[in-house]
C-alpha cells in the first residue's frame, strides 16, 4: 500500500519535473495539499512528511481541523464557495482564501479579520472557461474587483486563481491557465503586482506549471480518492 508520505514525495517530484522542463525554479510553485473530506489523522501524517500548507472546501469541517491540529504549526487554506453568512469563521480561521469572486465577500472578510492577526491572503477566482463553469468573476472584471480588493485594510491581495471545466484536453487547459497568467501581468500594468497563481490540481499540474502557477492545489494525488457522499457533506 502507498503511504501519504509516499505520495507526497511523488507530487513533489512531479512538481520539479514540470519546473524544469518550463525553465523555472522549482522552489518558486509550492504545493497545496487540499485535505477536503479528510480526517486530521490524514493531515497529520502528511505534516509528519513535511507538508506545512492544506486547502479545506467546507467551512465547519475545514475550522474543526483547525482545531484539532492547533498543536501543529500548519498553514490553512480556504479553497471552497463562500456564502456571505459563512465568511467570519474563515476570515479568523484561515490564513488564505483563493475563491473571492464578490466585493461583498472581501468586505466582510476585511471586517472581520481580528485585528490581532496579520492581514488575510486573498486571491481572486477568476472564471477562465467562459459559459461551462459558474464560479469566478469574469476576465474583463477582474481588474475593477483587484483594485476593490486591494484596497481593504485587512486583506492582502495576493493573486488571481482559476478550476477549469472538467477536461482530458491538455492544451485547452494550458490556454486556460495562460489566461489567468496574462489576467495576471495585465494587473502589474496598472500597478497592481501580484505574486501568486492558484492554478493546477492532480491532473493538470504540468500544464499549470508550464504556465506559471505558483501554487498547485492537489488533493487526490496525496490522499487518494474521495467519496462523493463525504464530499457533498
Ligand atoms: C478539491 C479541490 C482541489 C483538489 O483537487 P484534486 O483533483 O483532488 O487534486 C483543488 N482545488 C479546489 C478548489 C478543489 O475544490
Amino acid at each position: 500500500m502507498t503511504t501519504i508520505g509516499e505520495r507526497l514525495l511523488a507530487v513533489r517530484a512531479r512538481i520539479e519535473a514540470a519546473a524544469r522542463v518550463a525553465g523555472r525554479d522549482p522552489a518558486a510553485v509550492s504545493l497545496l495539499a487540499v485535505s477536503k473530506t479528510w480526517p486530521a489523522a490524514a493531515v497529520r501524517a502528511a505534516a509528519a512528511a513535511g507538508q506545512r500548507a492544506f486547502g479545506e472546501n467546507y467551512v465547519q469541517e475545514g475550522v474543526e481541523k483547525i482545531e484539532a491540529l492547533r498543536d501543529l504549526a500548519l498553514e490553512w487554506h480556504f479553497i471552497g464557495p463562500l456564502q456571505s453568512n459563512k465568511t467570519r469563521p474563515v476570515a479568523n480561521a484561515f490564513d488564505w482564501v483563493h475563491g473571492i469572486d464578490r466585493v461583498k465577500i472581501a468586505e466582510r472578510l476585511s471586517a472581520q479579520r481580528d485585528v490581532h492577526l496579520p492581514a488575510l491572503n486573498v486571491c481572486i477566482q477568476v472564471n477562465v472557461s467562459g459559459e461551462d463553469s459558474k464560479s469566478g468573476v469574469a476576465p474583463d472584471e477582474v481588474a475593477a474587483l483587484a483594485q476593490a480588493v486591494a484596497a481593504l485594510p485587512r486583506l492582502r491581495l495576493r493573486g488571481l486563481m482559476c478550476i477549469p471545466e472538467p477536461t482530458e484536453d491538455m492544451a485547452l487547459l494550458r490556454a486556460r491557465f495562460a489566461l489567468l497568467r496574462l489576467l495576471r501581468d495585465e494587473l502589474a500594468g496598472a500597478g497592481l503586482e501580484l505574486d501568486t497563481l492558484s492554478m493546477g490540481m492532480s491532473h493538470d499540474i504540468e500544464p499549470a506549471i508550464a504556465e506559471g502557477a505558483t501554487i498547485v492545489r492537489v488533493g487526490t494525488a496525496i490522499f487518494g480518492e474521495r467519496h462523493k457522499a463525504a464530499a457533498a457533506a
